[in-house]
């Protein structure tokens, strides 16, 4: 096993706001990448240990995550996996947890940033009603941009109603 035991010697808060550890055989290590490690052997090549609260000082095993560069973006723009290691993320417009999955569309740049816009379906659907000339009253979410038209014109969707 890579990990004998090692006794930890020093254990101290860097300038980066990561904890570190000395240990008696002389290395420096971030104490989030020790834990991790105590418990599921050496972290893979290549996988960074994401603080899942943001707290790099919460080094609890609970609160550690290990993901590649992409994903680690990802959890870092918002994105958070469950228990199932499903991603999910928040609607921009309506603000429910979503999975990503019931995103309509899943455009991603090669770092794993979103490309594009945080709609979930139901509220992109409404959007894209809501642009071509929705008028059943002022909008809950898009009314400012797509509400009633004044009185006296012509409704689109009276128009195609009959
Ligand atoms: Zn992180
Ligand atoms: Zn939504």
């Amino acid at each position: 096993m890579a990990h004998t035991r090692k006794r930890i010697k020093y254990r101290w808060k860097s300038p980066d706001g990561y904890i570190h550890l000395s240990t008696d055989v002389g290395e420096i290590i971030g104490e989030h990448r020790h834990v991790w490690e105590c418990a599921h052997g050496p972290i893979p090549d290549g996988y960074q240990i994401h603080h899942r609260d943001g707290d790099r000082t919460n080094n609890k095993l609970a609160n550690l995550q290990a993901l590649l560069p992409g994903d680690h973006k990802r959890a870092h723009c918002g994105h958070w996996t469950d228990p199932d290691g499903r991603w999910w993320k928040r609607c921009t417009t309506c603000h429910r947890p979503t999975l990503e999955t019931e995103f309509p569309t899943k455009r991603y740049r090669a770092d794993g940033i979103r490309l594009t816009r945080g709609n979930c379906k139901t509220c992109e659907r409404d959007r894209q009603r809501a642009k071509s000339g929705w008028k059943g009253g002022t909008h809950p979410k898009f009314g400012r941009h797509y509400g009633p038209s004044a009185a006296g014109t012509t409704s689109r969707a009276h128009t195609l109603g009959r």
